[in-house]
């Protein structure tokens, strides 16, 4: 699939959450500059789709089954890789799910734990298990995708908002870490993005249309983003091009936390 300028060229990248929105879109980027990708995500049939049309458009890719909230997964898909490609270079934390509509005065203990096991969890365990293949290969780049939540509130997203503000300190402490075995680790902060989360949550919102219309107008440029906006933010932070990045917030957001 290399028809791009080859920015990520041989290196090995694993992307979670990959059948879908960011995910789906950051996997086709970084095949089009160059690396080899594995797609994981718990939705098989999306997943392995979007695995067999990298392949056919000429790139190198395989889908594994992988719930991140799961470590047995996360050995069983890092193994997986490391038999199959020999390395792993770059590691996308990007799978998450929302957890919009849920009141604290309401909220449920199992609810709040079911958001932060994917959201915050995940990217723990993604880190335990990626971080020793990455160092093994002699160093890479984690890309954690975060949100804008994770800097400002939302009413109704607590779950959400605790789960990635963890995000974005985890990866800075990441980042200090292991910055001697050079692995860069960087958060990403997109503002809403057109994705099937998104339209998702507004679906199931009493009222969606407004609701919309609302967000869009929380952000300067005045519309949501779409996932390639995103996906070159993940490609750029894989590439040499961001050597000396590690431990920053690439806030991707349509201007809506300049307010
Ligand atoms: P999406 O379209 O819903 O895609 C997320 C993918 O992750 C889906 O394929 C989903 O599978 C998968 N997934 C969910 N839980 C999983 C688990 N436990 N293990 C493995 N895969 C799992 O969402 P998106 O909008 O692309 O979001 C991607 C990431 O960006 C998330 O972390 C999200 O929080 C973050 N983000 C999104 C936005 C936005 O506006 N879209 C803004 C800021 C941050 P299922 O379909 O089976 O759930």
């Amino acid at each position: 699939m290399a028809s791009g300028s080859g920015r990520v060229q041989g290196k090995v990248a694993l992307v979670t959450g990959a059948a879908s929105g960011l995910g789906a879109e950051s996997a086709r980027r970084l095949s089009r500059e160059g690396a080899t990708v594995i797609l994981t995500d718990r939705a098989a049939e999306a997943g392995e789709a979007l695995a067999e049309a990298i392949v056919g458009a000429g790139g190198k890719a395989a889908f594994f089954s992988h719930d991140v909230a799961s470590e047995a997964d996360w050995e069983r898909v890092v193994a997986a890789t490391l038999e199959r490609f020999g390395r792993l270079d770059v590691l996308v934390n990007n799978a998450g799910i929302a957890s919009s509509g849920l009141q604290l005065m309401t909220h449920s203990l199992e609810d709040w734990r079911r958001v932060l096991s994917v959201n915050l969890d995940g990217v723990f365990l993604g880190l335990r298990h990626g971080g020793p293949a990455i160092a093994q290969s002699g160093g890479g780049s984690v890309i954690n995708i975060s949100s804008i939540m994770g800097k400002v509130g939302m009413p109704g997203a607590a779950a959400y908002c605790a789960s990635k503000g963890g995000v974005l300190m985890l990866t800075k402490a990441a980042a200090l870490e292991w910055a001697q075995l050079k692995i860069r680790v960087n958060s990403i902060h997109p503002g809403f993005i057109d994705t099937p989360m998104v339209a998702g949550a507004l679906h199931q919102a009493e009222d969606g249309n407004m609701m919309r219309d609302l967000i869009i107008s929380r952000h300067a440029l005045g519309r949501l983003g779409v996932s390639r906006e995103i996906a070159d933010g993940v490609v750029f932070l894989a590439s040499d091009e961001a050597s000396f990045m590690t431990g920053s917030e690439l806030v991707i957001d349509g201007g809506y936390t300049a307010q």
